[in-house]
């Protein structure tokens, strides 16, 4: 690749500038795979020029992870990590921004024991609420960028010689930041304002539901009153802006918690917990998940849907265009950093505070009183395609297009 160092410290400087936007004096916490470690000392070294007070790095390893899941002793998944929530929340609260870096390989845990997956999933999770209630309501500032690994490449370019997969995925990924553009930081600014044009007119029309309908889903979802759709870009509560993924290409609200009925295909394999769930489809009634029927990774869909009462509730409807670079590229990530930004998607779990009406300051309790999931989960998964129909239902029951094969109908 062309000048491959240069590119890496653009990706670098744009992680830290426009993703995480680190303040003069600020705490910056960066979790990030060993593999990740140059691309890591060009964020630290990005961040401390900016001023940060603090770079604190937390490295992980697939092969250690994988380890553990296979050898720890069984209660290590029960217990709550309770060190490690307190770190993170105390960061939080001291007002630390959180840079994550994925390099996952979507296979990393296949063949372990689901239960000790979902066990730590579920201490982790609780463990975490208080950080977690600070990160859905816009409170800290945070950000997940990717880079690549081999285990990952390869699962992503099985075609390629093994040798030139992760270049080629390096290529991949550029492209969907933008980093190939003259003026990456120009480009991001256009494409968050062409975002949050979408969000403006959705925010005016106020729909009171929405209803899709693709090969094999024929869904309806409420949504609450005050709903409010968000875009790439969030202000924290100092009044910084970051964008919380990048990539990013959707626009998103909040469903109301018991107003989703139907039926919904997945289009795309979910990466979930280390194992592929692929072809799979889930009913609703009143907003609660009544069944689930899954091709492949049948098992791990259960127990993700039984995390919690809130792991049987959608926290999140997000809408992206057929038509997006990132669909186009028709690259297969499995990782739903990239793949929920080529597709429309839901998500079951939490909902972010952010998408109601003065969500940010109210308490977990206002938040449900006002139709919002919560849950120790937050996973997205994909259901667009090009066949994807989906009306907007106005107050008045007026049904108006909002996607039309896939694509916005405005
Ligand atoms: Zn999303
Ligand atoms: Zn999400």
């Amino acid at each position: 690749m062309i000048n491959f160092q240069g590119q890496l410290k653009k990706y670098a400087d744009l992680a830290v500038q426009i993703g995480i936007n680190v303040q003069p004096g600020q705490t910056l916490v960066v979790s990030a795979p060993i593999v990740a470690a140059d691309f890591v000392h060009l964020i630290t070294t990005k961040a401390y020029e900016i001023g940060a007070s603090l770079v604190k790095v937390n490295w992980n390893d697939e092969v250690i992870t994988r380890q553990q899941f296979e050898h720890a002793s069984p209660e290590i998944f029960t217990k709550a990590p309770t060190w490690f929530a307190g770190e993170m929340t105390e960061l939080a609260e001291n007002g630390a921004a959180f840079l994550t870096v994925l390099a996952e390989n979507p296979d990393a845990l296949k063949g372990i024991d689901p239960e000790r997956i979902s066990n730590f999933q579920k201490t982790r999770g609780a463990a975490l609420t208080k950080y977690r209630e600070m990160q859905m309501s816009d409170k800290v500032s945070w950000c997940l960028v990717a880079i690549p690994s081999q285990s990952w490449a390869d699962k992503v370019f099985p075609e390629v010689p093994a040798e030139e997969r992760v270049d080629k995925l390096w290529e991949a990924i550029f492209h969907t930041v933008r980093l190939d553009r003259e003026d990456p930081v120009a480009a991001w600014q256009e494409h968050l304002d062409n975002l949050e044009q979408k969000s403006n007119v959705l925010n005016a029309k106020k729909y009171k539901k929405l209803h899709y309908i693709a090969p094999g889903t024929d869904l309806s979802i409420e949504l609450p009153e005050g709903h409010l759709w968000a875009q790439g870009d969030s202000i924290n509560s100092k009044g910084d802006s970051f964008v919380a993924n990048m990539p990013t290409e959707e626009v998103f609200t909040a469903p109301l918690k018991t107003g989703v009925n139907g039926v919904v295909r997945s289009t795309k394999p979910l990466s979930y917990g280390g194992n592929i769930i692929d072809g799979f489809s889930i009913t609703f009634k009143n907003g609660r998940i009544t069944h689930v029927t899954a091709e492949k990774g049948q098992e791990s869909l259960e127990h993700l849907i039984s995390l919690d009462e809130g792991a049987k509730y959608l926290g999140e409807v997000a809408l992206v265009p057929h038509h997006s670079p990132i669909s186009e590229s028709n690259i297969l990530y499995y990782n739903t950093l990239f793949d929920e930004n080529a597709s429309n998607h839901l998500a079951i779990g939490t909902a972010y505070a952010f998408c109601l009406e003065g969500g940010k300051d109210m308490t977990k309790e206002e938040l449900i009183a006002h139709g919002l999931n919560t849950s120790v989960t937050h996973v997205d998964f994909m259901i667009g395609s090009p066949e994807m129909n989906i009306y907007g239902i106005t107050a008045d029951g007026v049904e108006e297009p909002v996607f039309l094969n896939g694509n916005w109908a405005f």
